[in-house]
């Protein structure tokens, strides 16, 4: 027999509370229950971050409030600054260019990450920027983009922050007021353990000044309706993904219970843990900045990382993430995000090892899962 385990850093293993929360009957969504659970969410999400800004809710995936971001605080012709060192840092600058906005690239080398400096540079040196589009957890590398950092970098400067959290929520804090971030997005299904299908926005004063000049095409997206429909009704213009509604109001009251600065100093015991266990093993971590996420794992030209994480899932269950793109065959990630305890991350190791040692990788066995004890040990004592 083997057990699945979902280790990839998206979607996420959802808890047994949360599976059961959505096998609650569907309720009408223009009804007071519906305005009470958008209530409750909103109010689970705001203390995540933490932000005392506005919370909207989408039925859609990470890029779809992507874009909406995009449609909602640019005008076609803008510049806009998109610092890219990965698949989901580009992804910004494909959006922005599908909506007409001209994009000027921060480009660095994929699992680099960006210095704060370079951003106050590059708009110092073209004021005509109105926005910088960053990407906090970069999951194609399980690289960390300073986002703190880049805010005080653009303090003065009239150009929107702009960031992606879809793989950071609940894994690092990202409080918009305190770092100058006017808008964040984020998903349901990484460190929120909730599945796919929820997009999340927050967006501060700056951003919905920047609403009220946007000119590009937009309905669904459309901010201001988004607000209104919440203000008037307590939900959403159109219909909510209720079921899963549900099932985040759950997971945001473990998040609580459990405390939000406690889940995120488990994800960077988890991912210390990752991290010291790779190097024992005799492997690299790739990205030069690590997130709390989840472990990137250059493997040597001797090594598939396909055939490896095939060999993972097939021998032991464990679904761990690939490299994308132009890392395909060359990354393993190893995912910690959301819904995850100790022995989640000695499984997933003690299967990478074995897995290893079958493909001929010469470190003994036992000596990840060691390093990882140890860790894991240490920084809980600590
Ligand atoms: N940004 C980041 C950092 C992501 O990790 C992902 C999903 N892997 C996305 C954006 C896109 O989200 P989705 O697949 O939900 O559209």
């Amino acid at each position: 027999m083997i057990k699945s385990r979902l280790l990839t850093p998206g979607p996420t293993p959802i808890p047994e509370r949360v599976q059961q929360a959505m096998a609650r009957p569907i309720v009408y969504h223009r009804g007071a229950e519906i305005a009470a659970l958008v209530k409750e969410v909103n109010e689970g999400l705001r203390r995540v971050f933490p932000t005392e800004g506005d919370i909207l809710l989408f039925a859609a995936s990470g890029t779809g409030v992507m874009e909406a971001a995009v449609v909602n605080l640019m005008r076609r012709g803008d510049r806009a600054l998109v610092i890219r060192a990965g698949k989901f840092g580009e992804r910004w600058g494909d959006v922005c260019a599908a909506f007409g906005v001209e994009v000027a690239g921060l480009d660095l080398p994929w699992g680099a990450s960006v210095d704060p400096g370079q951003v106050a540079g590059r708009l110092r040196a073209d004021p005509t920027i109105r926005a910088v589009f960053a990407t906090q957890s970069e999951t194609s590398t399980g690289g960390l983009h300073d986002i703190e950092g880049i805010g005080r970098a653009m303090r003065g400067s009239e150009a929107l922050l702009v960031v992606d959290a879809v793989s950071s929520t609940g894994a690092h804090p990202l409080p918009p007021e305190a770092w100058g971030v006017d808008c964040v997005i984020t998903a349901s299904q990484k460190g929120l353990m909730t599945p796919p299908g929820i997009g999340v926005v927050t967006l501060g004063r700056r951003a919905w000044e920047a609403t009220e000049r946007s000119d590009l095409p937009k309905h669904y997206w459309s901010f201001r309706m988004t607000k209104a429909a919440l203000e008037k009704g307590g939900s959403t213009p159109a219909t909510p993904a209720t079921t899963l509604l549900m099932g985040l109001r759950e997971a945001l009251a473990m998040i609580h219970e459990e405390g939000i600065e406690e889940v995120w100093r488990r994800h960077a015991r988890h991912a210390e843990a990752f991290r010291a266990a790779t190097g024992a093993i005799g492997l690299e971590v790739f990205p030069e900045c690590p997130s709390n996420a989840l472990t990137g794992v250059l493997l040597p030209d001797s090594l598939d990382a396909r055939d490896l994480a095939g060999r993972m899932k097939s021998r032991y269950g464990i679904v761990v993430g690939e490299g994308l793109d132009r890392l395909a065959g060359r990354l393993i990630r190893l995912s910690n995000l959301g819904y995850m305890d100790d022995l989640d991350v000695i499984a997933t190791l003690s299967a990478f090892e074995m897995v290893l040692r079958e493909m001929g990788w010469a470190s003994a066995l036992g000596a990840g899962v060691s390093t990882a004890e140890r860790v894991l040990t240490e920084m809980k004592q600590g």
